[in-house]
């Protein structure tokens, strides 16, 4: 079994997507296809979510509309038989019938899901329409009916490993399933998501759930590159990753992959590549287990909206149990804590999720005084043993001349080192430590 799944830009044509037709049915391996929503439309759904939250019904009604109007032409264009199109009119009537009912009652976050959800839904109900007028034989396979994140928000793997296994014995004989990204039930079996970016998630839980010899994700650039192409002018792909170097830069912001969507691959030791739908013979990023025996940077990612928090005691000077305390309030509200330094008098650590910030706060002020920082960001570079790459620090630390450093984080892991900068500067920096760190002609 293999995985491909194919992001937003990737279907976001009718074009595009008589292209992921042609990709998956290059070979005859079983494979299970997951498709997210068409590019721009789950920023749609986002957006009639929030006019709905602010009590703006008509603004949703415009923007609903709109988004209509956009499938109305793009099934037309897809499709040529009379079946086919009638078949995806009937599609796409229903699913904005449906968000034209949610227009009439009252809107609460579950609402909200749903409505996130249809993207998915309507791209690949229109794949599929594709596939049945073009006499393709594949099976349509419900997210939602194997897909199940538990009360922590956390996917429920062996359950959808058993559930898929039930699912996908009863078509023996079938090699091309078709399913969404992103969408899942959650523990109240209510329509959830795995977070904005999260069909890379979905793609890479189904290739641990089946034990797939590879996930592939299609995207419209080849490969992981080295910085941040959307700000760095000159990046390349970078041929080879390992999971803990994926899962760092996917981690601190490579939007290339979702934050999460390395772990199950990596659990399971299935292989992850990254692929260009637009120029599919371009050899892409292959991520395994082990390092490719090359040592020093890599990669550099960034990743916006960090917190950081400082708590100074002088009651921490020679005492034991001190950190203890304060991570255990940080577990009670359930916050990650990214980046962390230590002095003898104090702590310094960030978060990006502050949602308990008050609380956090409030609990810790009892250890010390405490000072928050936010609109940070941190710059994570990435690379197999990468301490061992001589003066990599001096040439990190030169590119950032005249830059103040909030924090570093250095021997935390072999192949990363953290900054802590002002968010402010964070073009500036992936763009010096670009030309410092690597060699374009
Ligand atoms: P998809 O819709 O296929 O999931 P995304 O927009 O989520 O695609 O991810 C691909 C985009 O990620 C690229 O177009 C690129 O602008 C951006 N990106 C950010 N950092 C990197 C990186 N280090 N390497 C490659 N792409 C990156
Ligand atoms: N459609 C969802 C989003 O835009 C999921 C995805 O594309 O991965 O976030
Ligand atoms: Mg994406």
């Amino acid at each position: 079994m293999k995985i491909m799944k194919f992001g937003g830009t990737s279907v976001g044509r009718p074009e595009r997507m008589h292209q992921v037709k042609e990709l998956i049915t290059a070979d005859d391996d079983k494979k299970i296809v997951v498709l997210s929503a068409l590019s721009g439309t789950t920023n749609a759904l986002v957006g009639i979510g929030e006019a709905l939250a602010e009590g703006k019904k008509e603004l949703a009604k415009q923007k609903i509309d709109a988004l209509n109007e956009h499938y109305n032409n793009f099934y037309l264009e897809l499709l040529t038989s009379k079946a086919g199109r009638a078949k995806a009119a009937q599609i796409i009537k229903e699913h904005f019938e449906f968000l034209t009912i949610i227009l009439k009652i009252s809107f609460n976050e579950a609402i909200n899901k749903d409505i996130l959800a249809q993207g998915e839904l309507l791209s690949t109900k229109l794949f599929y329409t594709l596939l049945q007028e073009l006499e393709i034989p594949a099976v349509f396979l419900p997210a939602l009916e194997f897909m199940s994140i538990d009360e922590n928000d956390e996917p429920e793997l062996s359950k959808i490993r058993q559930r898929l296994e039930a699912i996908l014995t009863r078509y023996p004989e079938d090699s091309i399933f078709i399913t969404q990204g992103y969408i899942c039930k959650n523990h109240r079996n209510e329509v959830d998501n795995l977070k904005r970016g999260g069909s890379d998630y979905t793609a890479s839980l189904i290739g641990a759930a089946t034990s797939a010899s590879v996930v592939e994700i299609w995207t419209d650039i080849d490969g992981m590159h080295n910085n941040d192409p959307r700000i760095v002018e000159q990046t390349r792909a970078i041929a080879h990753l390992s999971f803990d170097e994926a899962a760092e830069l996917a981690y601190f912001g490579a939007k290339i992959l979702h934050p999460a969507s390395i772990w199950p691959a990596q659990l399971h030791n299935v292989p992850v590549k990254l692929l260009n739908t637009m120029e599919p013979d371009a050899p892409g990023t292959t991520i395994t287990g082990g390092g490719d025996g090359t040592v020093g940077v890599k990669a550099i990612a960034g990743k916006d909206g960090i917190t950081a928090l400082k708590i100074k005691s002088s009651r921490m000077l020679l005492a034991y149990g001190f950190l203890r305390k304060v991570f255990e309030i940080f577990e009670k509200y359930r916050t990650a804590i990214d980046m962390i330094t230590t002095s003898e008098v104090a702590i310094s650590l960030t978060m990006d999720d502050v949602s308990h910030l008050k609380e956090i706060t409030a609990e810790l002020q009892k250890l010390g005084k405490v000072e928050v920082d936010h609109h940070l960001s941190i710059i994570c570079i990435v690379g197999n043993n990468i301490m061992e790459e001589k003066g990599v620090l001096n040439k990190i630390m030169d590119s950032l001349e005249q830059i103040p450093l909030r924090m570093v984080s250095y021997g935390g892991s072999r192949h990363n080192v953290s900054l802590l900068i002002d968010g402010k500067q964070k073009e500036r920096v992936l763009q010096s430590l670009n030309q410092r760190l690597f060699d374009f002609e």
